[in-house]
Order: C-alpha cells, then structure tokens, then sequence
C-alpha cells in the first residue's frame, strides 16, 4: 500500500506515477490486423441505430463476415447509404448486402414495420443488434421529464421492442441447421454504465442498467428455445456521441486517466465481438455482459492503493 509519505522513485511502480505517466512512456499503439472470416454466411442481420459510430462499424463487420444486413437509421439518410457503401465494398468476396430502413425504434409501429420489410426482404432474421442510443446530459435537478423519458424510450424501451420482434421470428421458424446451431442470436448494446454510476447522465445510467436486466431476463426465458441473447458493454468508443472526451489533446489525456490500457477504442473493438457473439463460435455464450473498455471497469481510481 502506498501512502502519501512515501517517496516517489522514477521508474517504480509508484501508482501515482502509472496515473501520471505521459504517452512518449509508454509502449507505442499497434492495432491489431485480423482475418476477416464468413463465419456468418447465409445469415440475416439488423443493426439499429447503424448510419453512424458503433452501429456503423458493426453492420459492416456482420455483412464483411457474410451476413446480409438491414441498416437502421432513424433521421440521416445519407450516412445510412454511407454505411452501405462502406459494407459492400469492404472487399471481401464473401460478403453479404445491404440495405437502409428508417424507423424510430421507441416506436412500436415503426418498428412492426421494420421487421416486416426485413422479412420480406431477406424472408427472415437471424441476427438483431440492438445498437441505437443517446444521450441528453443535465444535473438531476434541471432534468427535465422530456430528457428522461427520451433516453429511457430509445435505449431501453427501443431495444425491448425489436428484441419482442426478433424473438417471434425466432420462435416461428426455429433452427435452419444449415445456417446456425441457434435459433436466433440478439447482441444489446450496453455501456460500461449499466455498471459504472454516471453523475449528471442519471437518465443514461438507468437505461443502461435497465438494458442488463432486461438482456439477462430474455436469455433466461429463451434460452430453451436455442436463442441466445448477450451484451457488449463498451468503455470509451471514438464515436460522434463522445466527441467532447476525445477531440481535443487535453480532453484525450485526460480521458486516459480512466483507461489503464492507455487507448480509446475504436469502433472495430467493439464489431470484432459482435461478430464473434453471432457466430456458432460463441454457441455456448448467452446472458453475458462483455466489456469491451480497456480496463475502463477495473477501477483505476483505485490504482493508487485506496
Ligand atoms: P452514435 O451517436 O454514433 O450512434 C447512435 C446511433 O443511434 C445514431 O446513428 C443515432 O441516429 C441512432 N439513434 C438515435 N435515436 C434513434 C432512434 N430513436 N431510432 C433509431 N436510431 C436512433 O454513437 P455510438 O457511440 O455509436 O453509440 C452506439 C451505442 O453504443 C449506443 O447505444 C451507446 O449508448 C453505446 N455506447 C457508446 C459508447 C462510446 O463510447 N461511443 C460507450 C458505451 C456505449
């Protein structure tokens, strides 16, 4: 245990030094290059919230991987054909297609639709990420209901209502042998915050939270059935929605002081586990809660002995 009168030596383990240590210290930053593979070949896949970030990265992993996609997108329509783009020129020969739908997933009728045009387009659905989120950030005193209620309504309740679609589908057709050993597969996305509390993001903090129970509670009950249904919980992603944590150098740094792996993730992070969680590799696999955060849930406020 250190303590505040010990003497700090350079080069030690002193924990206050690992908080402080400066990038030019530390090993450089090798992303890693990995095969892409048709583990997903014949497969069906809708990913939510899919014109940008994550959801982005992860629509065109699953189709690079040999699933068709159906990329849902809520307001830009533009960077939902930028998405397609992306997939079906990643250029590996096994790929799948793509293709953009609009809906609002809070709404129950937008998306009963969703998962009719999926079907007629692809003739069923073997894959959902439910991908789509946001944020509205106010102290709990100036939240307003509105707030509130919009982020419970897309992150929990969006992802409640294509999970109830997908599963019918699921449970109507069962397994195609030929393509999967399961039924069906539904990846949430979660956050390190179903976990972490989140100061000034209570309305975040709770849909997340909301989203663990509610994953676990439906890998329970369909389990049975050959359905699995787990979560990726990531850390800090580079994505549009966290652009103030990462953008500027001191912002980055720090940001760091949160991350003992000492590196944002990038969206890739995230979309190789996707991949792995729909594929027979991960067939064992259901109710987990993955994080994907460089350690960001190791506590490393902590570091320094507590
Ligand atoms: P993002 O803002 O790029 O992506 C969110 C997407 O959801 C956007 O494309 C947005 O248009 C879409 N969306 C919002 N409301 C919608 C609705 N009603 N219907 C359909 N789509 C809707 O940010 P991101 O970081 O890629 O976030 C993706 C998911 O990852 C979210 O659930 C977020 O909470 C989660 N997440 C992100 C991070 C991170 O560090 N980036 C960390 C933990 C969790």
């Amino acid at each position: 245990m250190t303590t505040a009168t010990q003497p700090r030596r350079p080069g030690s383990m002193n924990s206050t030094l690992i908080r402080d240590l400066q990038p030019h210290e530390l090993p450089d930053i090798e992303m890693p290059a990995c095969e892409v593979r048709p583990v997903l070949k014949g497969q069906k896949a809708l990913v939510t919230g899919a014109g940008s970030g994550i959801g982005r990265g992860i629509a065109v992993a699953l189709c690079a991987a040999g699933a068709d996609v159906m990329v849902n997108y809520v307001g830009d329509e533009a960077a939902a054909g930028a998405t397609v783009e992306e997939a079906t020129h990643c250029g590996c020969t096994n790929r799948g297609r793509a293709i953009i739908h609009r809906a609002d997933v809070s709404d129950e009728a937008q998306v009963t639709d969703m998962f009719r045009r999926i079907k007629d387009e692809f003739g069923t659905i073997d894959i959902l990420v439910n991908n789509a989120g946001l944020q509205q950030d106010a102290p709990i005193e100036e939240m307003t209901l509105a707030q509130w209620s919009k982020v419970i309504s897309v992150n929990l309740t969006g992802q409640f209502l294509c999970a109830r679609e997908a599963i019918r589908e699921f449970k109507r057709r069962g397994v195609r042998k030929d393509v999967s050993c399961a039924a069906g597969k539904i990846i949430c996305i979660s956050s390190v915050h179903e976990v972490i509390p989140w100061a000034g993001h209570v309305n975040y903090a709770a849909s997340k939270g909301g989203v663990m129970l509610l994953m676990k509670s439906i890998a329970q009950e369909v389990a049975p059935w050959r359905i699995r249904v787990n979560s990726i919980c990531p850390g800090a992603i580079r994505t549009p929605i966290n652009r103030p944590a990462w953008e500027t150098p001191a912002a980055y740094a720090e940001l760091m002081k949160l991350i003992p792996y000492k590196r944002i993730g990038e969206v890739e992070d995230i979309a190789r586990l996707a991949v792995w969680l729909a594929s027979d590799e991960a067939d064992y696999v259901t109710g987990a809660s993955l994080f994907v955060d460089g350690g960001m849930t190791l506590y490393p406020g902590f570091e320094a002995g507590g």
